[in-house]
């Protein structure tokens, strides 16, 4: 940064981290040396920006928070798979069933509906043999039909 070698131990000096006898040295030297005058203007100005900007970093709680959302989508087992995909289902038949309310009357769904979307619909009358494991076999064929995958 600085033609200087002792510009090396600014930030040392600027963070209070030299001797007291390097300290008095450094301070002799900057009255003479404008390159060292600069570099610790420069360090000064850095550490006033850096302790007013706003702190970009997550809260560790933040980040334990996505460490196990991304754990459970790396190693999830299909009844977890299941639950993630129901929370999405649920969400979007409340989106669809506000759409269908609005537009009754006036145009007929074009897709035919899906085994799944049935089921999640009709949840509460499913047999006790559709398990969370056929709701996501439903679930996981119907998203690849429409992603076209077959
Ligand atoms: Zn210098």
């Amino acid at each position: 940064m600085s033609e200087c070698e002792r510009a090396q131990r600014l930030s040392a000096y600027h963070d209070g981290e030299v001797s007291e006898a390097e300290r008095v040295s450094l301070e002799a030297h900057l009255q003479g040396c404008p390159a060292c005058a600069a570099e610790l203007n420069r360090l000064r100005r850095l550490s006033d920006l850096l302790s007013a900007a706003p702190r970009p970093e997550m809260s560790a709680e933040a980040l334990a928070r996505l460490h196990r959302a991304a754990d459970a989508l790396v190693t999830a087992d299909l009844g977890r798979m299941a639950k993630a995909l129901m929370a999405v289902a649920a969400s979007i038949l409340i989106v669809s069933g506000v759409w269908l309310w609005q537009s009754r009357g006036r145009t007929q769904p074009t897709e035919p509906i899906p085994a799944w979307e049935t089921a999640a619909v009709t949840y509460q009358g499913v047999p006790a043999s559709a398990s969370d494991e056929q709701l996501a076999r439903w679930i996981v064929q119907d998203l690849e039909r429409k992603n076209g995958h077959d």
